[in-house]
């Protein structure tokens, strides 16, 4: 198997009439990397990865693979390999036939077709005894879509591309391939590209995570990166960071901010924005946080706030609570909490001071939250 040093996009564009799809994407990935391109539906995720694979030409920019352009090479002639979402099996094709069909015009001995077959099915664990003689509809989808990457990786791609190939499992099945991905990834020290909108799917694969937003990237880094320091508004609210609270700068206090929130409160916060300079006392900024990183009943004093319970729901292990804010009408957080707390009670809850982060508040941000807040209410 061949495998790659490094792929280099550049300026990768692709329009459909007038509208932009994917603007200016650029990117440096180094072999053996698992990339994931995560974003909301629409953002050009799925553009992006058929640029790359030469199902779709480009409008402007390049794609470098270890030195040489290659924008220009049709899709077959690349040496990639692609799964997609649908799996787009041959319905009338036996499993072992499917395998087998991209290997038909490679001029190869049957001894050695033979062989890569077993070996494909093999690495997805299909076990070709059981399951060789079988047509796609009679096996389960998890199966299918073991099927289909062995489809693809009997031709020993050099970039495995992935597109959303997880999105038709049960959530167990969808964990359980999300493993064997991870495994095949690192077996075959293949460079991949994987395209999804779920965040933990991200996070749990990724060597790198590539976030966009409206066809251009909006933040490149690792998956504790993007978790632990969005650089946007935008990108926060995708990693979870589901409370937005409208707070007030109030000045310094060593490492941290202080802010007030609109009933008063005065809190310590921080951001992981680089360009805060225009942050004066009496800006104002979104304080998000983790649902999961507000705790009920803290030790500390520091950021400890007060609400009212609304709802209550077990998530595993620990309760999620959703609480209206003291001294407000209708800012709710969601909160965790160890104990499942009655209805309508006082609850205390608090975070830290470096997991609130601030984000600029503007018309932008304003509508970007519209979503999120009128789930809230809906929760309500
Ligand atoms: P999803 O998660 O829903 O698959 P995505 O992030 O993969 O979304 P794309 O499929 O890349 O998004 O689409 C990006 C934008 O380009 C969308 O606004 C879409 O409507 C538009 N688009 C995609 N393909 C075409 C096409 N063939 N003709 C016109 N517009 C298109």
């Amino acid at each position: 198997m061949e495998l790659i040093e490094n792929l280099q996009i550049r300026g990768m564009s692709r329009s459909f009439g007038t509208a932009a799809a994917l603007y200016d994407f650029n990117l440096d990935i180094k072999g053996g990397t698992f990339v994931t391109l995560l974003g909301p539906s629409g953002c050009g995720k799925s553009t992006a990865l058929n640029c790359l694979a030469g199902l779709l030409d480009l409008t402007a920019g390049e794609i470098i693979l270890d030195g040489s352009p290659i924008h220009h090479i049709p899709a077959e002639k690349r040496g990639f390999g692609m799964v997609f979402q649908n799996y787009a099996l041959f319905p009338h094709l036996t499993v072992i036939r499917n395998v087998a069909y991209g290997l038909e015009s490679h001029a190869m001995p049957k001894t050695e077709q033979d062989r890569r077959i077993r070996a494909a099915l093999d690495l997805v664990h299909l076990d070709i005894d059981e399951f060789g003689h079988r047509y796609p509809a009679q096996l389960s989808g998890g199966q299918q879509q073991r099927l289909a990457i062995a489809r693809t990786i009997v031709l020993e791609p050099k970039l495995l591309l992935l597109d959303e190939p997880l999105s038709n499992l049960d959530a167990k099945l969808r964990n359980e391939m999300r493993i064997e991905i991870k495994r095949l990834h690192k077996q075959l020290g293949l460079t991949t590209i994987y395209v999804t909108h779920d965040q933990a799917e991200a996070m749990s694969l990724s060597d790198l995570v590539v976030v966009m937003r409206k066809g251009q990237i909006e933040q490149v880094g690792t998956p504790q990166d993007i978790y632990n320091c969005p650089k946007s508004l935008y990108v926060a609210d995708f990693m979870g960071y589901s409370n937005h609270l409208p707070v007030t700068i109030t000045g310094r206090e060593g490492d941290a901010w202080a802010i007030q929130t609109e009933n008063g409160l005065n809190l310590l916060a921080a951001t992981t924005v680089e360009n805060i300079a225009d942050w004066t006392p009496g800006a104002r900024a979104w304080a998000c946080s983790r649902p999961d990183e507000v705790v009920a009943e803290p030790e500390t004093s520091v950021n400890r706030m007060r609400g009212t319970v609304q709802l209550v729901e077990y998530v595993g292990k620990e309760f999620e609570v959703l609480v209206r804010v003291a001294g407000t009408e209708n800012t709710q957080l969601l909160i965790h909490s160890e104990k499942a707390p009655a209805l309508e009670t006082s609850i205390d809850f608090g975070v830290r001071p470096d997991r609130l982060l601030l984000f600029p508040f503007d018309a932008n941000s304003d509508s970007l939250l519209t979503t999120s807040r009128a789930t809230a209410r809906v929760a309500n």
